[in-house]
């Protein structure tokens, strides 16, 4: 529990995820010790935790890591130093019976002669006067045309989001949505492309422990932390937390939890509960397979059909072989959109799925699985994010209240993120002490 010694603090960090250690590690590296970090579970990472159970283990999903940043990669090997180890993808969209490598918009060639016909008429007609997309679907059909939408986009992405992309903005898309110039489409549809593109054409995970390694390393830089201390309630005029019915006092509120939950723990502030109100998520279920045999090594597939229930399956033990028992055994990460019990059906419409993906055979024996729910893992691009978001994050600064991290700014955002936007969030907090 927090103790009297910990009523007073410059910085309160609420959430012990990648974010909130990050921020703390951080503001120490900056010479700023008075921090403490408080976190709701029996233990620290948050989505970014590892799970080791029964000789195998297991993120929350697959947890990998897309360095971009020089900040992001020099903090990430200061961190993790030579249990660092860089993989390339192997990523695939399985549909129709169709293997298509990622991107999709960039491999037209591996379609049926039909729908390369289609696309690449539609591709080379003159453009109509191009006008600013305003939803995600007219994003995707302003950049790839009406035939790639219909064909992966539009399927996928309702799967994954639960909504049409008609109802989603695409201010999100930059960077996680490869946008090839209709040329590279076009030559794309005559020959398989040679240099691999998008954000994560070469990825790193840890060489042992799993993405919670990099929890580990973090955590063991970061004195100031308690674990099984749930924030209850804020008062921003005092500058007042409370875990359960005790208080403690701070400078400087730094949050990484999902924004509406923040402004739902805050005492009045009407309005921001009002607007936090609009604010929507998706849930994710995850289903961890191991079967008996060793599969063909792939690092993710894309899967748009409804004939599978899930939306994306990757391979654990193609990029952390000692996630299983022994070489012989395979673990699979599976995910489904929505919160999805566990039941004997689902299972059944699991495997089935894996089997037209060719992944498992009726010869193969289950020999582990396990479920994980993530009831906030996508924030929902609506209209009303657009407009209340900035206006929720600059509020709360102004009293002091700094949001962080993929929930806490509630945004589409990845680990390296976390650790650069602690990064620079700290050297802001010292130079307002
Ligand atoms: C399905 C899925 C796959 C992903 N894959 C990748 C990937 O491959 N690579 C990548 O870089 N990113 C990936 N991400 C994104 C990544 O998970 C996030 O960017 C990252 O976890 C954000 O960390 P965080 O610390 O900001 O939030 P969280 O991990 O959510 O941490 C917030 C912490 O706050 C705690 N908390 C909540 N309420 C309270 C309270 N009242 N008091 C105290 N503590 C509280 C929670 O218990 C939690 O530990 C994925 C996300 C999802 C959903």
């Amino acid at each position: 529990m927090v103790t009297a010694k910990t009523t007073r603090v410059q910085t309160l960090i609420i959430g012990g995820g990648i974010t909130g250690l990050a921020t703390a590690y951080a503001l120490k590296e900056h010479g700023q010790h008075d921090y403490l970090v408080l976190e709701a579970q029996d233990y620290l990472g948050g989505l970014c935790a590892t799970t080791h159970r029964n000789g195998y283990y297991f993120d929350y999903s697959g947890h990998l890591l897309h360095l971009h940043s020089e900040l992001g990669q020099t903090l990430i090997h200061k961190l993790l130093g030579s249990n660092l180890q860089s993989h390339k993808r192997r990523a695939h969209i399985y549909t129709q019976g169709l293997r298509v490598p990622y991107p999709f918009q960039t491999n037209v060639w591996a379609l049926s002669p039909h729908l390369q016909e289609k696309i690449v008429a539609e591709l080379t007609q003159p453009s109509p006067n191009a006008t600013t997309p305003h939803t995600f679907a007219q994003w995707c059909i302003q950049s790839f045309g009406p035939t790639l939408y219909e064909t992966f986009f539009q399927p996928y992405n309702e799967k994954l989001w639960g909504r049409s992309p008609a109802q989603l903005t695409c201010d999100w898309c930059g960077p996680f949505v490869p946008a090839p110039h209709r040329q590279e489409i076009l030559t794309g549809a005559r020959l398989q492309p040679t240099t691999p593109q998008g954000y994560n054409a070469t990825f790193y995970y840890p060489k042992h422990g799993g993405c919670g390694a990099l929890i580990e390393a973090l955590a063991e830089q970061v004195s100031h932390r308690q674990t099984n201390a749930p924030v209850t309630r804020i008062d921003l005029t005092t500058k007042t937390a409370w875990v359960n019915d005790h208080p403690i006092r701070f400078e400087q509120l730094v949050s990484t939890i999902p924004l509406p939950q923040l402004v739902h723990l805050l005492d009045e502030h009407a309005k921001l509960k009002h607007m936090a109100r609009q604010l929507e998520a998706q849930p994710v279920t995850v289903y961890h397979l191991a079967v008996d045999r060793k599969v063909e090594p792939f690092s993710w597939i894309y899967c748009p059909d409804p004939q599978q229930p899930f939306y994306r399956v990757g391979l654990t033990s193609s990029f952390a072989p000692d996630s299983v028992p022994n070489d012989h055994i395979s673990l699979f990460y599976i995910e489904l959109p929505g919160k999805v019990p566990p039941s004997a059906d689902i299972e059944a419409r699991i495997w089935s799925g894996m089997r037209q993906l060719g992944l498992v055979t009726d010869k193969d024996q289950k020999v582990f699985t396990a479920w994980q729910t993530i009831p906030c893992a996508y924030v929902i691009f609506n209209n009303q994010r657009a407009q209340v978001v900035p206006t929720l994050l600059r509020t709360l600064e102004e009293e002091h209240c700094f949001c962080a991290g993929r929930y806490g700014r509630w945004e589409y955002s990845f680990m390296e993120k976390s650790l650069t936007q602690a990064w620079e969030l700290a050297q802001r907090l010292v130079k307002l002490v």
